[in-house]
């Protein structure tokens, strides 16, 4: 048997609970056993202790909006399978790794990201965390996944197995033969552009894209297939319209209004704001670094999304995490926490990162808190992000990373 005990550190379990000090963690075999005071855990006969005094122990964050694959910052994925592949490749399987190094150990590709890349991560090829792909993010002609210049006729193509391009569908059957695709190449989930986003060159950020009968069409494969479909909504018409085709994931949310917030909760949907990369976008912004039409569009969302995460908060909306940072090296992602609980405060924001975006990824019952028979998906980090949130902004405050029982960073 594969023993290690995690000793005698200030437990944040997941459930929301207070934080335990002095408290210890039994991990047998990758399932977590006992979870105890450390005067009482008692030392196993045999294995490795590991001595967290001073230390937070907490669960696995997770990330339920990353974009592996935007290794270019100006778009979902690499500019064109002309571009250099290795290089295009060694950067993706770089951002993979930093993010399992700063303490995200389950994380949900929003797009772009081939699923072959989840399953060499899940051989142990790559040394990072659980993804979920979504695979090639389904687009309307013109919408936010069409990349192409107005008189361009030539979409990014994909190369299976290395690039998952967005795909523009027009029409419900087209919809659904391309939801089938994405399922048949790995897809946890199915990826839907139902707004107009920053940094696509041709929409307005207010535009309505896919119709209900054509999302339908997508939510309809994807339950067939036991899955779902989250979809990208800046605004709340187009909310409203992803809730009526059954939507189960509203990424971004930025401009909600109150009805659409409680329409959410009615529908029994998630929500999941993007705060970071509207931070970091920002700074690109006024840096001179992104689009003109790009810095346009940000300035639409970027005062108003976190207005709209303390009205779905209010509202009673279920808010899970995610960045949605872009580029090559991509770190420093743990910040999301930091501007999420200046709104909604650091438990709160903790819990999104990890049992709600649990939930949302209807793997509760595996992973997102501290419990036995859980999942060992733990990080130990140096201070109190109950008392400081922002020492999660900074990676290197994470001492400790075990995801499934084994250790993968350790700078204590
Ligand atoms: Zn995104």
């Amino acid at each position: 048997m594969n023993t290690l005990l995690l000793h005698n550190a200030t437990l944040i379990d997941g459930t929301g609970a207070d934080p335990r000090p002095q408290t210890s963690v039994l991990v047998e075999d990758g399932i977590i056993r006992r979870v105890a005071s450390a005067e009482n855990i008692g030392r196993p006969s045999e294995g490795r202790v590991i001595d967290l005094a001073g230390m937070t122990l907490m669960p696995g964050l997770t990330d339920a909006h990353v974009h592996f694959g935007a290794v270019g910052v100006n778009s979902l994925t690499a500019s064109s399978p002309d571009d250099n592949l290795t290089t295009y490749v060694i950067s993706v399987i770089e951002n993979i790794e930093l993010a399992l190094q700063e303490g995200f150990t389950t994380v949900r590709d929003a797009g772009g990201l081939d699923p072959a890349f989840a399953r060499a991560t899940e051989e142990g090829l790559i040394k990072g965390p659980r993804i979920l792909p979504s695979g090639s993010p389904l687009s309307q002609t013109g919408g936010h996944g069409d990349r192409r210049g107005r008189y361009d006729e030539n979409p990014i193509r994909s190369v299976p197995g290395i690039l998952a391009a967005p795909v523009l569908v027009d029409g419900p059957e087209s919809v659904r033969a391309a939801a089938r695709q994405q399922l048949r190449l790995g897809a946890s989930q199915v990826k839907v552009m139902a707004s107009g986003g920053v940094m696509s060159p041709i929409d307005a950020l207010e535009s309505v894209q896919f119709t209900v009968d054509e999302m339908q069409a997508a939510v309809y494969e994807a339950e067939m297939a036991g899955k779902y479909v989250l979809a990208h909504c800046h605004t709340s018409p187009s909310v409203n319209n992803a809730l009526a085709a059954g939507v189960r994931s509203i990424e971004h949310g930025s401009i909600l209004d109150e009805e659409t917030a409680k329409s959410i909760v009615e529908h029994g949907a998630f929500m999941v704001p993007t705060l970071l990369v509207m931070e970091v976008l920002a700074k690109s912004a006024e840096a001179g670094e992104i689009p003109h039409y790009s810095q346009m569009k940000l300035r639409q969302v970027h005062t108003q999304m976190p207005v709209s995460v303390d009205l779905a908060a209010h509202a009673g909306v279920s808010l899970g995490s995610g960045t949605d940072i872009l580029g090559a090296r991509q770190s420093g992602r743990g910040a999301e926490l930091s501007l999420k609980a200046r709104v909604i405060g650091p438990m709160d924001a903790i819990l999104s990162a990890t049992r709600t975006n649990a939930q949302l990824f209807r793997m509760e019952n595996r992973i997102g808190c501290v419990k036995e028979g859980m999942e060992a998906d733990l990080i130990a980090i140096a201070g109190d992000p109950l008392g400081d949130i922002d020492v999660l902004a900074d990676g290197d405050n994470v001492r400790l990373v075990i995801k499934g029982g084994q250790v993968y960073k350790e700078t204590i």
